[in-house]
């Protein structure tokens, strides 16, 4: 039997590669996107700029939570199906994460941060059944700081003329959103964050991913904690 193999793609613009150094160690799953943020928080607490390391920290974590809803203009006909996917993707989510889980979704076509979007080819990657584009941004000064999280979750619901079924379609969104919680691809199969096999679908994070993106969460919060005692300190 032909085992087709794709790979899901993020995209995440707004912020430079990967560097090493500064902080605990963050799990080895981490996206790059992640240890540079938390990175640039380090960097930051050390020169005492607490704004800006609080604003890269709060960023990562969506301390105001992130919210998805999806456009019912690009699938007409598949409403029902991708709005079903989408619910048992994030289920599969809240199961590990319980209430700390920070993605919420909207009703359909509701002002979301990011719009979960039926493609008919992904941009710029091959074989990918998903694309989240993720552009965050982060500002501070002495007195405040905000951070913001927008883009689009691009997804397909068929490939070759095969339309994906339930499971297929939950994992790319669930894989999309384990993006959002911070992962990075990986190159097995059998996880979630790896490549999706058809007809043997991985429907919800593992538990080594769940417990990957529970520890990302601990440590930003870690070094918020870290910044307020400091501030309180120094009041
Ligand atoms: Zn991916």
């Amino acid at each position: 039997m032909k085992r087709a193999i794709f790979c899901l793609a993020l995209l995440v613009s707004g912020l430079a590669t990967a560097t090493t150094g500064g902080g605990k160690a963050l799990p080895s799953m981490t996206h790059p996107s992640w240890v540079r943020a938390y990175d640039r928080a380090s960097e930051a607490v050390a020169k005492q700029d607490f704004n800006k390391a609080l604003a890269f920290l709060n960023g990562g974590i969506y301390d105001k939570g992130v919210t998805i809803s999806l456009d019912t203009s690009s699938c007409p006909g598949q409403v029902d199906k991708v709005s079903a996917a989408a619910k048992r993707a994030l289920a599969a989510w809240k199961k590990v994460l319980g209430t700390d889980c920070p993605v919420r979704l909207l009703p359909n076509d509701a002002q979301a941060d990011l719009s979960l979007t039926v493609v008919k080819s992904i941009p710029q990657e091959g074989d990918a059944l998903g694309l989240i584009e993720l552009k965050k941004s982060y500002a501070w000064s002495a007195g405040s700081y905000r951070h913001s999280s927008s883009g689009k979750i691009n997804i397909l619901t068929s490939y070759e003329g095969s339309k994906l079924d339930d499971d297929e379609l939950t994992e790319v969104i669930c894989h999309e959103m384990g993006h959002l919680l911070g992962l990075a691809d990986l190159d097995h199969t059998g996880f979630l964050m790896g490549p999706l096999v058809r007809h043997e679908s991985v429907v919800g994070p593992t538990q080594e991913e769940g417990r990957a993106v529970i520890a990302i969460r601990q440590r930003f919060r870690e070094m918020i904690d870290d910044i307020h005692q400091t501030a309180r300190r120094s009041a």
